[in-house]
């Protein structure tokens, strides 16, 4: 029997009449003679609301803590749609993440999945159930709950189509797949009918959140072939797939912006061997992702380093470097919330040349300053002014003619 997971994001089970929705589709996929394991986030605004009330309690709340919270919300989902499948004759059954083997190191609200024992779900599946799994979340070794970063529901399908050695993986969602650019942001944004790993990879971890970056990161791993598509219709959608030669002709494949990242500056900081160690060691070992990074030269003995990082990590960025900073002899921070990240990526950049420049005048021409610059093979990325970043989206989306004619 083909075996497939399908992964239902927030707004595809949004309300309990979407939830019912979502069982009809499963309940006609069974019906053609397929094994099933479904995972569900949970219903969308929930974590952010979960994570709200944690914010009212308490401005730092602890890993652990705010983990048993925010499981709640997938706990929820994958109830009701195991109750509404078998509200429509379909066996069905609900794990979550724990009881599906999910299991994860020890990093709270970052997890990594480690090891995914499919034991219990391969018998559930033998015995002719639909198996609902609880996205986003697993358990440490310690037996303590732990959930997988933002939009983390991604990885446990991926990571279980894997596990279960799925013939097919699909990630249903609100939009009908994988586009140039946000299509909420750039109307003229155009569905992409398959994407590389590598792209798909750049524009997540550059801000395109249809695809959690790990999610990719551990797809192009262990070669998982998905599909990104719709659960409102039944259009096709986009497969992310290998990169084959042909994919290099299209210098750039899209547009992405990050909202979510804050500029840091550590300015006056003694200018010798080990400083910048010492400030990007602190902030790792506070699981802290730091992603662009520039220094400028040093004068008089003292360097400035700006970076920018999460901006729900701001504060304890903040925190940690202060007692860094003067174990170095000084040293002050300061930070900026209202910035956006601004990235086209595209394999052919590999073997064309003029992508930065071409970008630089685009933005330049429609008078938007450029921050701080950083390129990798595949990617170019500005930081801007937040108050620009959707309309620099649409101005780069234009200058690569991605526009859809
Ligand atoms: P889900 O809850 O199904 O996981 P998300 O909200 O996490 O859905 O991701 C889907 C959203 O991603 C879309 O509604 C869209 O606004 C946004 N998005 C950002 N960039 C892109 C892109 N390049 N292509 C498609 N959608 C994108
Ligand atoms: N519910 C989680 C979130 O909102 C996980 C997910 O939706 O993928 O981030
Ligand atoms: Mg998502």
């Amino acid at each position: 029997m083909p075996r497939i997971v399908q992964k239902y994001g927030g707004t595809s089970v949004g309300d309990v009449e979407r939830i019912k929705k979502v069982a009809e589709r499963i309940k006609a996929v069974r019906d053609e003679g397929n094994e099933l394991v479904v995972v569900v986030s949970a219903r969308a605004g929930v974590t952010n609301e979960l994570l709200a009330r944690a914010q009212a309690v308490c401005t730092l709340p602890s890993g652990r803590e705010l983990d048993q919270l925010l499981a709640i919300g997938e706990q929820e989902t994958i109830a009701l749609t195991a109750m509404a499948l078998n509200g429509i004759g379909v066996p069905a059954v609900s794990y979550t993440g724990a009881q599906a083997g999910i299991f994860t190191d020890r990093v709270h609200t970052k997890a990594k999945i480690k090891t995914i024992n499919s034991k219990p779900i391969e018998k559930d599946l033998a015995a002719g159930k639909v198996v609902i799994v609880a996205g986003f979340q697993g358990i440490n070794e310690e037996g303590q709950t732990t959930t997988l970063g933002r939009g983390g529901s991604d990885l446990s399908a991926i990571a279980l189509a894997a596990a279960v050695k799925a013939d097919r993986c699909e990630i249903y969602t609100d939009v009908d797949g994988v586009y140039t650019a946000d299509p909420r942001v750039v109307k003229s944004a155009r569905k992409l009918d398959e994407i590389s790993y590598d792209e798909m990879l750049e524009l997540a971890s550059s801000g395109s959140k249809v695809m959690q970056s790990r999610s990719v990161e551990f797809a192009k791993k262990y070669g998982v072939v998905f599909e990104v598509r719709s659960s409102f219709n039944h259009n096709p959608g986009t497969i992310v797939k290998e990169e084959v030669a042909y994919m290099e002709q299209v210098v750039v494949r899209g547009v992405a912006v990050d909202k979510d990242q804050a500029k840091v500056l550590v300015s006056n900081i003694v200018d010798k061997p080990g400083s910048a160690a010492k400030v990007f060691r602190t902030l790792a070992d506070a699981n802290i992702i730091v992603d662009m990074i520039v220094q400028n030269v040093g004068r008089q003995g003292v360097a400035n380093l700006t970076f920018t990082v999460p901006k729900p990590d701001v504060a304890a960025a903040v925190r940690v470097l202060e007692p860094a900073l003067k174990e170095l002899g000084g040293g002050e921070i300061s930070m900026d919330p209202k910035i956006a990240k601004l990235s086209v990526v595209g394999v052919g950049m590999k073997t064309h040349s003029g992508t930065a420049a071409n970008l630089f005048q685009a933005l330049a021409q429609a008078g938007i300053n450029i921050g701080l610059i950083s390129t990798s093979e595949i990617k170019i990325s500005v930081v801007i002014d937040l108050d620009r970043a959707d309309e620099a989206a649409r101005v780069a989306h234009a200058a690569f003619k991605l526009d859809a004619s």
